[in-house]
């Protein structure tokens, strides 16, 4: 079966306007009734609860905000989001998650074990043969976020940000309420849920022909349900089928369940520009993901948390964040270079291998030079 012929992009979703995706399916919508109980983890008793608080986006970041602070005894508190047309009812996607998640998603009173699709071996001889050491496991995020959201009413309207005291950008690489950024950078992202005839092994890979890496994720714990995809740098016009080629290649795909696409920023935080008056940055909207690993599913409930954490305080929610992130602005640096065609430097390389550290990917110093030429002839072989 050809999974491209179910492909369409999202490339162009931009704010507050509806997304399409390959197989319509139900829409994100409250979940009065689902989801976990809730515990008050920290009732407010300074009066702050009467703070109205509006969270645009109800991704990860927004909607891990909207329990914490329902949590914490704060009643006006709405959550905003636009309407999605996607199999899984989120956007984007993103399984994968490391063993941070455990503690961050305790912090909101739920069990991280309700969400583990499968845990793939410690130990993967997969990145061009090279063997690394991975911590990284596939979660059920759609079940994550009904949780998270547990009683909210999604509103699908923009928001009046003059009407409430913080509006906190929550809407990831759209950053719809945030003062632009200077230097963004955004890779192209494409994905695929499928059934596979055979069992298939977690895997990283070079894409062909442009800096970037594809990766096969089982989602279901026989194999049988893949999670597929590859990265781009943007602006780079490379086709779908080229970027996973590598991905597809080692996969017998029985059905198509979904597909879609989207962009991730990979310019790391600018710390500047994470507060500006009564609007807050929180999550890939705060630049907070991975540039090396694309990954920010973590960084998104755990900027939540000190965000909650420094409510009222500006100067404390950016001096959490640095103290936390400060070494994604060097990450972002060597990841900026490679994707724009230049050679890294050892400290480039340092930098790239410490990101996929944090992320709970970590190749052997001496594999490093293998890696980096067994990827930089990828890279090369579409192009020749
Ligand atoms: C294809 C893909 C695969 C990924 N895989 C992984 C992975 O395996 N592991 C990992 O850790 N990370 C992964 N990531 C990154 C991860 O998904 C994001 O970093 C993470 O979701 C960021 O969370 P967030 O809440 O900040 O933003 P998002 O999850 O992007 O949520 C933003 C929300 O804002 C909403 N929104 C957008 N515009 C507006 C608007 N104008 N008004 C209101 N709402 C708006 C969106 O609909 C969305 O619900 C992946 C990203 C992509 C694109």
């Amino acid at each position: 079966m050809d999974p491209f012929r179910r492909f369409v992009p999202l490339d162009n979703a931009s704010a507050g306007a509806g997304h399409s995706c390959a197989q319509p399916g139900q829409q994100v919508e409250a979940t009065r009734k689902g989801g976990a109980r809730l515990t008050p983890l920290l009732l407010s008793t300074s009066g702050r609860d009467l703070m109205r608080i509006a969270i645009a986006g109800a991704g990860v970041a927004g909607s891990y905000l909207y329990r914490l602070l329902k949590a914490r005894g704060f009643r006006e508190v709405e959550l905003f989001d636009i309407r999605h047309r996607i199999a899984c009812g989120i956007h984007p996607c993103g399984y994968g998650v490391d063993d941070q998640f455990h503690s961050a998603v305790r912090q909101v009173g739920l069990d991280p074990a309700r969400y583990i699709l499968h845990v793939p071996p410690r130990v993967l001889a997969a990145i061009e043969g090279v063997a690394a050491e991975t911590t990284v496991f596939m979660i059920d995020k759609p079940a994550l976020l009904r949780d998270l959201r547990f009683d909210a009413e999604i509103r699908y309207e923009p928001v009046d940000v003059a009407r409430y005291d913080l509006v906190v950008d929550a809407t990831g690489e759209t950053r719809a309420y945030s003062t632009p950024l200077q230097d963004d950078l955004k890779a192209r992202v494409v994905q695929w849920r499928v059934r596979v005839r055979e069992p298939a092994m977690t895997g990283f890979m070079p894409t062909r022909g442009v800096p970037g890496y594809a990766w096969v994720m089982p989602l279901s714990q026989d194999g049988r349900e893949v999670h597929v995809g590859g990265g781009t740098g943007a602006g780079i016009s490379a086709s779908a089928k080229s970027l996973t080629r590598p991905a597809f290649g080692s996969l017998d795909v029985e059905s198509v369940i979904c597909a879609c696409g989207a962009r991730i920023r990979l310019c790391g935080p600018d710390f500047d520009r994470i507060v500006h008056q009564n609007v807050w940055a929180v999550g890939e909207a705060a630049g907070l993901v991975g540039p090396a690993s694309g990954a920010g599913n973590v960084y998104a409930m755990q900027s939540a948390r000190a965000l909650a954490d420094n409510l009222g305080d500006p100067d404390g929610y950016i001096r959490t964040l640095r103290q936390k992130f400060s070494l994604l602005v060097p990450e972002a640096k060597a990841v900026r270079k490679v994707v724009t065609g230049r050679w890294p430097s050892p400290v480039d390389l340092y930098h790239i291998r410490s990101g996929w550290t944090r992320a709970g990917v970590r190749v052997a110093w001496r594999d490093l030079p293998r890696l980096a030429l067994a990827m930089g002839r990828a890279y090369r072989a579409e192009l020749a």
